[in-house]
């Protein structure tokens, strides 16, 4: 089974950390968790 990484928070953070850890093996599963309606949106 490979490796997941779940990542609290849709935001700038969330996805830059989720864009990273993807760079660094892509073969990780990425899932965000958000508790708002949208993800990294531009305030
Ligand atoms: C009005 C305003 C205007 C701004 N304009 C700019 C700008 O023009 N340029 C700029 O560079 N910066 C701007 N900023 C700052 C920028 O928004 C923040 O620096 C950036 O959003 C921080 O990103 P973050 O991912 O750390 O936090 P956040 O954007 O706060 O993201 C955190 C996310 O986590 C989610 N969350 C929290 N708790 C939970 C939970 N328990 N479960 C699931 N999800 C959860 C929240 O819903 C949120 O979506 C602005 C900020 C504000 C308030």
């Amino acid at each position: 089974m490979g490796k997941r990484v779940v990542i609290i928070g849709g935001g700038a953070g969330g996805a830059s950390v989720a864009a990273e850890a993807k760079r660094t093996d892509p073969s990780l599963e990425i899932v965000i968790l958000e508790k708002g309606n949208y993800v990294s949106f531009s305030a």
